[in-house]
Formats: C-alpha cells, structure tokens, sequence
C-alpha cells in the first residue's frame, strides 16, 4: 500500500513524514527526488544545459534554478519540454524507490508530494492523505522556516490548490495547526487504521 502525503507550503508535510518515520514507515519525497533528476552527473542535466545554454548551468556546474525558472516563466512552451524531459525519469525513480521501500520492513510506504494532485503523480498512490493548516499559519511557518518574503510565500500559495480543494480529494486528513503532540497523535491514529487494512 502507498499513501500519498500532500499538503500546501508550510502545512507539515516533511514534519508528518518524520514523524511516521519514528514509527518504521519508509517514506520518498517527491522534491527530493526532482531534483536528484538535475544533478550534476545526470544526463537530464546535460540535456537542459544543450538546450538552454551556459547560463543555466552556475559555476559548480549545478542548475541555475532561477536562471531557468525566468527562462520558462517568460516561455512557457520550454516549461513544457522541460516537463517532457524531467517528469518520465522522476515517476520512474519514484516508482523505484516506492518498490524498494516495499521490499523492506515498512508495511507501507508514503510518497510525499506537494504536486501529488497537480502532478498526476495522486495516480501511483492507493490512498491520499492531505496535512492541512489554516492559510495565515502556512504563511507565518514557511516565513519562520524559510526566511523569504512575505511576498514570495503568498506567490507560491496564490499558485496552489485552494485548501477546500486539497481537503474534498483527500481520503485522510490530518489537522496540524496545534502543538507537534496533537499532530503525533493523529499520526499514530492513522498509523494504525493503515496497518489495520492492510491486514484484513
Ligand atoms: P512542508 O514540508 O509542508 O513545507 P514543514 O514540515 O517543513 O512543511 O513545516 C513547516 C514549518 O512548520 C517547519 O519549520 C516545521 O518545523 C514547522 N511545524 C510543522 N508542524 C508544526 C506544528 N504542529 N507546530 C509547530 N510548528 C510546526
């Protein structure tokens, strides 16, 4: 069984899948493995480096991320060969990864996604589990986190699913808007439901 564990920015979503870590669940995060995919050393690295040019490489031969991210917001027909390249080699190493935790001692496994509904990705999952806080407690942890502007965090939540939307799809939910104990507590809750149907 897959779960897969989304959320908004700021909402908890590596904080829960710590959390279910501590309890012998095997998680992959999604952002971790995009960028893996661009590493140096990869070949999808080089493609996007031919394709854009030298600036999008920095000078530890790493992707300029926001080099490449003004490319595509100003063309958004690149963000699509962009998405053509990356999307298949990162599924695919999801998918590896997912089937590795499987094969170990974790009697499930969590995919966590902040895209998991936007990126199609919802489909490699048996079940959705949305880590959801209100709006002004996304903005104050990701700023007490991040140390962005305030600007830049209403950005990124102006461009995510709407709360009420995330919550409707979801088939579990876990509210994480009081103390880490609160949250624990759910997820030991949960922890056990999914252990339950794995068994019956
Ligand atoms: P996400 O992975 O969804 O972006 P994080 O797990 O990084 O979110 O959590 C965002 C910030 O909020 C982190 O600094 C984290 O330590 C903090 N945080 C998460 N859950 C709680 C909670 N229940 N109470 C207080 N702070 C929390």
């Amino acid at each position: 069984m897959i779960i897969g564990l989304t959320g908004g920015i700021g909402s908890g979503k590596s904080t829960v899948a710590r959390a279910f870590g501590e309890r012998g669940i095997g998680w992959v995060d999604a952002d971790d493995v995009a960028r893996e995919v661009v590493a140096p050393g990869e070949p999808a690295l080089d493609a996007i480096g031919e394709h854009f040019g030298p600036e999008v490489i920095d000078q530890d031969g790493a992707l300029d991320r926001a080099a490449l991210r003004k490319i595509i917001f100003e063309a958004p027909e690149q963000r699509q060969w962009l998405e053509q390249l990356t999307h298949p080699l990162i599924r695919e190493r999801i998918i590896a990864r997912l089937e590795n935790i499987q094969s170990g001692p974790s009697p499930y496994a969590l995919l966590v996604s902040p895209l998991l509904f936007e990126s199609g990705q919802a489909v490699l999952v048996d079940r959705t589990l949305v880590i959801d806080i209100p709006i002004d407690m996304q903005l104050s942890r990701t700023l007490e986190r991040d140390g962005v502007s305030e600007a830049n965090v209403r950005a990124i939540l102006d461009a995510q699913m709407s709360r009420e939307e995330r919550c409707a799809r979801a088939d579990d939910i876990i509210d994480n808007s009081r103390d880490i104990a609160h949250m624990q507590h759910q997820v030991a809750q949960l922890d056990q439901h999914y252990r339950e149907r794995l068994s019956s």
